[in-house]
């Protein structure tokens, strides 16, 4: 029935680039045999799902949504897709997304931006868009997305839906196709919290193949619906500048919500806020254009038609081949990253995060997690997000303080603007402290 559903409404959608229902079915009447003949199965064994197009499918086209990939079939699975489809997970197919990662809206996907299910006026987010798409308009029952910046928490926001960003190190980015990869980390788009701990449980492990991967910080689940009564939560007044009316209403109600609920609501100053974006913008923009030098039309993907000689088949291949977004930001990396220029840019940000991370260390001082808004507004309209690339830089503002300092942050829906569109509320936690943001996700849901 999913097929169904996806064949009927993913033409307007436009969530998955790709779909591979043959072997979901096969997949599928397995565990339905397994099922008749009385054996257990596990809980996500049959769950139909999907997956964002940057995480290494084996033998499965995997194009991060750029022309450059494109007929790119990896030889190796992603550890994150070998662990489900180990526990028979039904991937449904590949979804839509930002091109290499890189966008708010899903907007400069090679294949068109993935739709809101709310309103197809309204885009689903970025970049993780169409695993939102997919999830919100349930065609997948759950997805897994890439978050550098704010890409799971972001379109979960728009799209009314859950959205885990994990500790750096918690999951393996082996098989993730690297934007960043400081601060790259793959985590769950759901319907509900019960599920994004189900997800994230299953896989949250060390894994040998990523060095950064720390190890388990699961067993979320069972720790659901903990009391929170005297749970400190922190605002800081930092993360509701800027941030529209509806929105910061929305999340100071939800602060009400906890107090009624037993929860102590701490008010904080972060004065560091102002930092992270530009130290983010610097950081995934000098990663990406190291990360990005692979792709010469050799190894992987789409090589260039015509050229003479080496030097220029590569030039062409890139020029033809990346996006408008992905050059600008190879451009704005080269530039931080070069002899010149180095030490006023790519050294003052390292710098600069290494203080934000210990902003954030004396915040956890006073409180157990932070409560924020996970985006300053709500869905963008089609065609906004990219016809000013620099305004979008700056709605990420609340998303990026995360994966700078490597902690984790959930975005669960708090209400609805006045035309209807979902608004989004951040809790943030310490350092492997996943089951205390998705116990307070929850309470809250
Ligand atoms: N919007 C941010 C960016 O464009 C975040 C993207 C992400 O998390 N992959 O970089």
């Amino acid at each position: 029935s999913y097929l169904d559903e996806i064949e009927k409404t993913n033409g307007e959608l436009n969530a998955y680039v790709n779909v591979t229902g043959e072997e979901a079915l096969k997949t599928a009447e397995a565990v339905d045999r397994k099922i008749a003949s009385g054996e257990e199965i596990g809980m996500l064994e049959g769950v139909p799902m999907t997956l964002k197009d940057n995480i290494s499918t084996k033998g499965i086209e995997t194009t991060c949504c750029s022309k450059i990939l494109t007929g790119y079939k990896p030889i190796y699975n992603a550890t994150v897709w070998e662990t489900l489809a180990g526990e028979n997970a039904v991937m449904l197919g590949k979804t839509n997304m930002d091109e290499f990662a890189m966008g708010s809206s899903c907007e400069t996907s090679y294949f068109g931006g993935a739709m809101n299910p709310f309103d197809s006026n309204y885009v689903s987010g970025g970049s993780s868009g169409g695993v939102a798409s997919a999830v919100g308009a349930n065609i997948a029952a759950y997805g897994l997305g890439s978050d550098t910046g704010g890409s799971i928490r972001q379109p979960a926001s728009f799209c009314g839906i859950v959205g885990l960003k994990p500790t750096y190190g918690a999951v393996s980015r082996y098989g993730l196709i690297a934007y960043a990869s400081s601060l790259d980390q793959i985590g769950p788009i759901t319907k509900s919290v019960e599920d994004a701990a189900i997800v994230f449980d299953a896989i949250s492990k060390r894994d040998e193949k990523d060095s950064t991967s720390k190890g388990f910080a699961g067993d979320t689940y069972s720790k659901l619906n903990n009391d929170i009564k005297g749970m400190k939560i922190g605002i800081a007044k930092e993360y509701l500048e800027g941030v529209r009316d509806d929105v910061k209403e929305a999340v100071l109600k939800a602060a009400d919500i906890y107090k009624s609920m037993g929860a102590e609501i701490v008010y904080f100053d972060l004065p560091e806020l102002k930092f992270a974006l530009p130290v983010y913008y610097i950081i995934a923009c000098a990663e990406a254009s190291s990360n990005l030098g692979r792709y010469d039309g050799i190894r992987f993907g789409y090589k260039t038609e015509h050229y003479n000689g080496t030097h220029d088949m590569v030039c062409r291949t890139r020029s033809e081949g990346f996006g408008e977004e992905v050059k600008r930001r190879i451009l704005l990396g080269t530039y931080v990253l070069s002899a010149g220029y180095y030490d006023a840019y790519y050294k003052k940000a390292q710098n600069l995060r290494g203080t934000i991370v210990k902003a954030f260390n004396n915040a956890f001082e006073k409180c157990d997690v932070i409560l924020a808004p996970t985006v300053p507004m709500t869905a963008f309209e089609k065609g906004h997000a990219v016809s000013d690339p620099i305004e979008t830089y700056l709605t990420d503002i609340c998303t990026v303080p995360v994966n700078i300092a490597g902690l984790p942050g959930v975005s669960v829906p708090c209400g609805f603007n006045a035309k209807g569109m979902p608004i989004g509320m951040q809790l943030i936690g310490k350092s492997f402290g996943e089951a205390e943001i998705l116990n307070a996700a929850y309470k809250y849901q």
